[in-house]
Parts: structure tokens; C-alpha cells; sequence
């Protein structure tokens, strides 16, 4: 034992993995049969469900700076100790906070109707009891850029394009520049706010919000996201050929400084714990709703994952399974990139072996993906996970990935990273809106997700060689 943890201690002191990764080390049959098994007891078990529902329920929402965010992050530590986890710590995280106090909008002309409104992220107020002007229409961001600057003088610019659904969620990023960038095109262009469809797949009437490019203060315009009915709604009036007036009152408050936390449990590794694989998922969610899809279940996943290897494994595995609950992601991985951040300054950085995040909801897992940086050989190892995963429904697929938003930033030092790719068709129904609830979540799903995770994490924990 000594003698190999004086190894791992030169390992990182000369910050090359333990064995050269010039040769091929190979999956024990021991490794491979206990995977197997944990892999046919996680499926029957129902952690992760029981651990998502007592924080969707007893915490609820989890926005930062608010009541629930604090909330949640001492349901994290008590979740994590009561598990048995090894090691329970946070660390701060600085940031500026944002909430949002009254979000209405009306349809004034040519008849008076309610809409269903939210603020996006970080949104700034409209004047104190609203503000009264004439829409004009764009059928996407591109022909907002078309118009010339300052024509939308005294009007409200409104963007139309609907997100397209998608497995994958492959319609999310092209719809989403309306959502992040269209407040500073929509004060170019001199309008008095923006208003946007929101970017979801579903036809229920709730409005999805959703970060803006704005770090600290307001947006540059008033920025609002319409239920997909309410835009519909308005799309047809104007092809009534009218021009729709609305009242629009939107109340926010920046917070200023305030701090958050990462909170992180550990499962330390018997023979090297200073290498860590790193799982979770973000914490924080948005306000709307309860945060269960959007990223209870990967914090659930994370959690349970963790626990489950402790608690059915004689000895803990080789390495450190380092199980991170991600602050304040949602307004741009700020817990996420404080974290990378000290670490390249300590130089622990070299020691994160692996890692991945679950942050795309509650459905199952399909694919297996590896990033470009995994080193070729150990390439071996991530096919025996998706062997292993097989009968969960999982292949290995090809692209490259960062492993989920808040592993960009070590991705982006170079930590190796893998996709456990989730079905998300329905994603994007509830993502950001106030039905991102409990209810939604199929407890099977969760099972063969923990199952999944659990394959991944004690693998990666326990083989001897290098990823890097
Ligand atoms: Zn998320």
C-alpha cells in the first residue's frame, strides 16, 4: 500500500499518469465482473428517483441568491454525509446575482388578451408601470440584423422562429442566439424592448426563460420570452393584417455581489485519492419550476451514482469518484469556471483523469461518446464501458464532446471527457419553464441512468491506467 501511494505521490509530482500510457492496460476480469454486477443491481434500485424527489420537494426551485438556492445547497451537504460519502466540503463562488419581481404583457389593440410572459436572464425593467408600443415582426434573428439601425424607434421587436425538436437537442443552439444576443440587436436597431418566442418544442402555455449573454447588470433592452401559444397568437393577428399594440411589464433586480457554492462529495480513492473522476450536475436551476429535469436528475444521478458504488463495493476503488454539485450554471457556469480556474492555478488540474456531467434531463441514455483528447490508448476502456452498457440500450457512437456545459471549462484545460448522450425529444418541452417538475420524471429512467453512471464511474475509478 505504501509503496504505491509513494508512486502516485511522484506520478503527480512530475504530473504524468501513474503507468505510461505508451503501453495497453487492459480491463481485469475482476473490474469487468464486479461492473457487471453493480450494473444488474443498479437497475432495480431506486435512488436516484428517491434523491430527486426529495430535493425537487423539500427544496423546490434553487435560483441563485435566493432562499431556495441556500436551501438546496444544505440539502446537498446533509444528502451527501447522510450517504456516507467520504469527504463533504463546498467552496465559494463570487458572482452578481439577478431575480425577477413582475412579468406581465398584455395585448392592448386590436382586442385586449393576456399573454403568458417571463424575463431571460438578467433582463432589465421596463419603466415602472410598463410600457405601451406597437410590435414589429421578425421571422428569425438574421432578418432582425437585416433592418436598419435605429428604424424600430418607439416599437417592440418580436422574434418568431420555433426551436425544432430533436433527440439530441440538436435544434437548441441555432434558436438560441434570439434568446442570448437579441436584446443588444434589438437596441441597435432602436426598439424600446424584445420580444422572443421562447425556445422550447412544446405547445403548452409556458414561457421558457433562459440566460442572456449579460454577466453583470441588465440587458440592453427590456428581454422577454413569449409562451409558444401566445406567439402563434400574435403571428396571426398579423396575418389578420394588424399590428398588434401590447403592454409589457417587466420588473427585475440585479442583487449585486453575492456568493454561491459548488458542493462537492468524495469517494476517496484507496490507492490514488489525489486522481479524481469527476461526476454531478448543476445545483442551481431556474425559478420557474422545481428544477427536476433541469438538473435535479443529474444531481440525483451524481449523487446516487457515488453512494451506490460506496455502499456495494468491499474496498472503494483506486481513484477518487469526486461527485460535484455545480453552482450557478444556469447564468453562464460560473461555478464551473471558478472551479477550473483554481485548479489550473494549483496545478491540480493535471489530476482530474476523466470526467462527466449530467445535465440533460431525465430521460434515458443511448450513446457513449469520448472526447478527441482521450488517449488512444484507453480508447479500449471507454468500449468496454458501452460493451458493458449494452444491454442498457447504449452503443458507443462517434464526435467528440466536453462532457456536458459544466465540464467546458476542464474540458477546455484539457480533461478528458465523455457524453453519456440522454434521449431528450421531450426535453425541451419543460426546460426553463414552470413544468419542470417531479411528476415528469420517469423512475425507470432514473434507474437505468444510475445503472448507466454507475458503469462509467467505477470503471474509470478503478482501472490503472491513464486517460490522459
Ligand atoms: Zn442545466
Amino acid at each position: 500500500m505504501k509503496l504505491i501511494k509513494l508512486a502516485a505521490f511522484a506520478a503527480i509530482a512530475f504530473t504524468a499518469p501513474i503507468f505510461a500510457n505508451d503501453t495497453i492496460i487492459p480491463v481485469s476480469k475482476e473490474t469487468k465482473d464486479i461492473t457487471t454486477s453493480l450494473r444488474d443491481k443498479a437497475i432495480k434500485d431506486d435512488s436516484a428517483y428517491e434523491i430527486l424527489k426529495s430535493l425537487t420537494t423539500e427544496v423546490g426551485a434553487r435560483h441563485p441568491g435566493t432562499a431556495g438556492e441556500k436551501a438546496g445547497i444544505e440539502w446537498g451537504i446533509k444528502k451527501l454525509k447522510a450517504l456516507g460519502f467520504d469527504k463533504v466540503y463546498t467552496e465559494d463562488v463570487k458572482m452578481n446575482g439577478w431575480v425577477r419581481e413582475v412579468e406581465t404583457a398584455e395585448i392592448l389593440m386590436p382586442s385586449y388578451q393576456k399573454m403568458v410572459v417571463t424575463a431571460l436572464g438578467r433582463s432589465k425593467s421596463t419603466p415602472e408601470n410598463g410600457l405601451e408600443a406597437e410590435i414589429v415582426h421578425f421571422k428569425s434573428y438574421a432578418d432582425l440584423e437585416k433592418s436598419d439601425d435605429g428604424s424600430l424607434k418607439g416599437k417592440i421587436a418580436f422574434i418568431s422562429n420555433r426551436m425544432e425538436r430533436f433527440k439530441n437537442g440538436a435544434g437548441y443552439g441555432s434558436a438560441n442566439i434570439a434568446r442570448s444576443k437579441g436584446h443588444e440587436l434589438a437596441a441597435q436597431k432602436g426598439a424600446e424592448a424584445l420580444l422572443i418566442r421562447s425556445i422550447g418544442t412544446d405547445d403548452h402555455r409556458n414561457p421558457h426563460t433562459g440566460a442572456t449573454n449579460v454577466a453583470m447588470g441588465y440587458t440592453a433592452v427590456p428581454a422577454v420570452a413569449l409562451s409558444n401559444p401566445d406567439a402563434d397568437q400574435l403571428v396571426r393577428l398579423m396575418e389578420y393584417g394588424h399590428t398588434p399594440k401590447i403592454r409589457l411589464n417587466i420588473q427585475t433586480k440585479d442583487l449585486g455581489p453575492i456568493v454561491t457554492k459548488n458542493v462537492i462529495g468524495e469517494i476517496t480513492g484507496r490507492e490514488f485519492p489525489d486522481e479524481v473522476v469527476v461526476i454531478g450536475g448543476h445545483l442551481d436551476s431556474w425559478d420557474l419550476g422545481t428544477g427536476a429535469v433541469d438538473d435535479g436528475a443529474g444531481v440525483a444521478i451524481g449523487i446516487a451514482t457515488g453512494a451506490f458504488i460506496k455502499n456495494n463495493v468491499k474496498v472503494n476503488p483506486r481513484r477518487t469518484i469526486r461527485v460535484i454539485l455545480w453552482g450557478a450554471e444556469e447564468l453562464g457556469l460560473i461555478g464551473a469556471r471558478a472551479y477550473a480556474k483554481a485548479r489550473q492555478a494549483d496545478g491540480t488540474i493535471e489530476n482530474h483523469i476523466i470526467g462527466s456531467e449530467s445535465d440533460f434531463g431525465a430521460g434515458p441514455v443511448y450513446g457513449l461518446q469520448s472526447s478527441d483528447n482521450i488517449s488512444p490508448n484507453a480508447l479500449h476502456v471507454v468500449d468496454t464501458m458501452a460493451a458493458i452498457m449494452g444491454k442498457l440500450g447504449v452503443s458507443r457512437r462517434s464526435g467528440n464532446t466536453s462532457g456536458g456545459p459544466d465540464m467546458i471549462p476542464l474540458a477546455a484545460l484539457g480533461v478528458p471527457a465523455i457524453n453519456l448522450m440522454q434521449d431528450g425529444t421531450d426535453y425541451f418541452d419543460l426546460h426553463h419553464t414552470p413544468d419542470d417538475t417531479f411528476d415528469k420524471v420517469n423512475p425507470e429512467h432514473m434507474r437505468q441512468n444510475l445503472a448507466v453512471w454507475t458503469i462509467f464511474t467505477f470503471i474509470a475509478a478503478e482501472w490503472p491506467g491513464s486517460f490522459r
